[in-house]
């Protein structure tokens, strides 16, 4: 009986240990899938902000579903153009690190309801300041920077602007990064209500002391809340004023408020795909139009007889000029204008041929007084890089209706975690 009753409870046990057994099966089962899932994400890590800073709609997905996506929004946008020139649109390329690519951190400062500092972004659509530090895109150093202001700011008085009163010195801040071979080239931008900096030099040497690889301070005049983050002014604090970037094989100089590729790894790619798309020989002159800092047709003069940059912001062009300068090049020059006005100028006066225009306009597109007067001075290769594939099938269908036909679409993410797609695309005269 005590032989029974003992083997019952052997069985007993031996069945509990099976169900337990099951339950943990099915419990590390489940954590698999858990950290699975989890490191199919972006980089492994969650971001803690996820739907409320509005930043990043993609952030939640597996790098390879946000690829998928960006394919089928360049498809939906711009199939009919490919199917109607019978090629077909090429994958994305993607990024190899998905993460902490920006090289452009901009934070707001504010105050909350009890009155205590926060800094991060404004959620969309609307002035309300969400609290963010340690985003998964930005690059970490400049983070730990902004950081470090935060903490410093109470010790020097120095007040952070309040939208409701009108009072207070600091309204955003924003780093900008430039990389070199060995290290990186980092710009602090103070954007202040005022002029004055109470405690300047002891700020400076407090910030520096702890990121020594801060190679330029600016403070920046800009009283207004508006959707512009700079105001007109800069005023250099320390250093030179501007950082430089070699990340493309060049060296290039990046101002306070100039253009410049927030991600450095995927321009290269970009650059390369859009060379490529010019079919350069080394006779050619080439356009290189909305050449923001010139980099496009700077990467293109290594192979072309002539390039010339035109753009419409003042600075940009200037950091265009002296980049040129700086990197001993030669046979490149830049015109401060407008690209339409330049391009009817050109077509109305036919002095220059043109062998290779490239165009990088901004997200509202082109114009169609530019592609009409691009279109009559016959030029017989067109790159265009867009960042608006909605724009871009606009632009393109016109572009086929005065006579060009589109050999290649090509995407590029240029920015992992967003829904936003860069597209460079080859067109050749008929
Ligand atoms: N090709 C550059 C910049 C592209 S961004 C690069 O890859 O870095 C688009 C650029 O077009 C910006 O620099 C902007 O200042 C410029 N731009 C906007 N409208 C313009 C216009 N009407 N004429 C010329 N340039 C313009």
């Amino acid at each position: 009986m005590a032989e029974a009753r003992s083997n019952k409870t052997k069985q007993m046990n031996n069945k509990n240990q099976t169900a337990k057994k099951n339950q943990m099966a099915n419990k590390n089962q489940t954590e698999n899938k858990r950290q699975e899932e989890k490191s199919n994400r972006q980089g492994e890590t969650v971001c803690p902000y996820i739907k409320k800073c509005g930043g990043c709609s993609y952030i939640d997905k597996p790098y390879k579903e946000q690829l998928d996506l960006k394919a089928a929004y360049v498809r939906k946008m711009l199939a009919d153009i490919a199917q109607s020139q019978e090629i077909k649109i090429e994958p994305v390329v993607g990024a190899d690190e998905p993460m902490y690519y920006r090289n452009k951190v901009h934070s707001v400062f504010s105050r909350d309801g009890r009155g205590r500092i926060v800094r991060g972004m404004y959620r969309e659509d609307s002035h309300t300041v969400v609290s963010v530090s340690g985003c998964l895109l930005e690059n970490r150093t400049a983070d730990a920077i902004i950081e470090e202001i935060k903490r410093l700011l109470p010790s020097f008085k120095l007040k952070v602007f309040d939208e409701d009163t009108g009072y207070g010195w600091l309204t955003h801040v924003l780093i900008r990064v430039g990389k070199k071979e060995s290290s990186e080239d980092i710009m602090v931008i103070l954007v202040t209500s005022e002029v004055a900096f109470p405690g300047k030099n002891n700020f400076v040497k407090a910030l520096r002391g702890k990121f020594p690889m801060i190679s330029t301070i600016v403070q920046n005049i800009n009283a207004k809340r508006t959707s512009m983050v700079l105001g007109e002014r800069n005023i250099t604090v320390y250093g030179k004023g501007f950082i430089e970037d070699d990340s493309l094989g060049m060296r290039f100089r990046i101002s306070p408020g100039a253009f410049f590729q927030i991600n450095s790894a995927q321009t290269k790619k970009l650059y390369d795909l859009a060379f490529d798309m010019a079919g350069l020989s080394g006779k050619e002159n080439v356009l290189d139009a909305y050449c923001g800092t010139g980099t496009i047709g700077m990467f293109m003069s290594k192979k072309a007889a002539k390039v010339t940059g035109v753009e419409l912001n003042t600075a940009a062009t200037r950091d265009a000029v002296s980049n040129a300068k700086a990197n001993g090049l030669k046979n490149i020059s830049f015109v401060n204008a407008d690209a339409t006005e330049y391009m009817q100028r050109l077509a109305a006066t036919g002095d220059d041929r043109i062998d290779v225009l490239c165009m990088d306009p901004p997200r509202s597109g082109s114009t169609p007084e530019f592609i009409k007067a691009a279109s009559a001075l016959e030029i017989p290769r067109i790159v265009y890089v867009s960042c608006n594939p909605e724009t871009l099938a606009r632009d393109l269908k016109l572009f086929i209706k005065q006579g060009y036909a589109v050999k290649r679409i090509a995407p590029v993410d240029m920015f992992p975690a967003t829904d936003h797609c860069e597209v460079a695309c080859e067109l050749r005269r008929r």
